[in-house]
This record gives C-alpha cells, structure tokens and sequence, in this order.
C-alpha cells in the first residue's frame, strides 16, 4: 500500500497517510486567507485510520476564533498543520505534503469570498524556478 509523508518546514512535526487519497478541497473564505497569509487552504480529506503522526507532539500551537475556527501551527516553524477533525476525517493541510498527490483540485469553496487579485493577469509569467 502507498504510504505518503508529510511533515512541516523545519520537519519537528511529520506524519503518514496510507493509501489514496481524494482530490484536493481549497477554501477561499476570509478566515483562511488570513491564516494561511495567502489564497486560502488547500486541504485532503483523510478518514482517521489511515492517518498517524510520526513525530512532535509536543510541537504545537493553536489559535482559535471565539467561533470555533482555528488554526495549528507548528511551534518551531509556524508551519499550518493537519488538525482540523470531523467523526470520520482529518483535515490535511496539503501544502505539508512530502510527496507527489497524482490528484489536482476538485473542489473551490467559498469562492464568494476568493481574493480578487486570486486570478492570473493576462500577461502572467511562469517560471520553473525564481525569477531574477
Ligand atoms: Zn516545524
Ligand atoms: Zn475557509
């Protein structure tokens, strides 16, 4: 069975997902705009089972909005970390991913909200490293 890791930047905290995974969700609403700092969360849906941590459970920090949205990070780095649950799923922050997915984006949510300047300019430019 395929197993996939993940870790965050400074690598204190990783995990393992087992098997395949769904497509990928982004949610584009304000909240987490502003806590990714950029276009919003780009999330994989993993049922329970199929996910452990590796390593840095001590290595976590949580905000959380009187609401009930939050965010976790890793306290070293400040990585957005998996943490979000419902019954069935744990909510995978997808950039933290270490390997190739072989699944694109499926579903945008909160599209009403989606930053304006979340768009290509007609010009844009793309490079397969930095530009100059
Ligand atoms: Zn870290
Ligand atoms: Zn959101």
């Amino acid at each position: 069975m395929t197993v996939r890791a993940g870790s965050c930047l400074c690598g204190a905290r990783a995990y393992e997902i087992e098997g395949d995974i769904d497509a990928v969700w982004v949610c584009h609403c304000s909240r987490c705009r502003k806590a990714s700092g950029s276009s919003g969360n780009s999330i994989l849906i993993v049922p329970h089972d199929r996910f452990r941590w590796v390593r840095g459970e001590d290595h976590e920090d949580t905000f959380a909005l009187p609401s009930g949205y939050s965010i976790t990070r890793c306290r070293t780095c400040g990585t957005p970390l998996p943490a979000e649950t419902d019954e069935t799923h744990i909510y995978v922050t997808a950039g933290t991913l270490d390997a190739p997915l072989g699944k694109g984006v499926r579903t945008h949510l909160f599209c009403g909200s989606r930053a304006d300047w979340d768009r290509d300019e007609s010009d844009v430019r793309y490079f397969d490293e930095r530009s100059r």
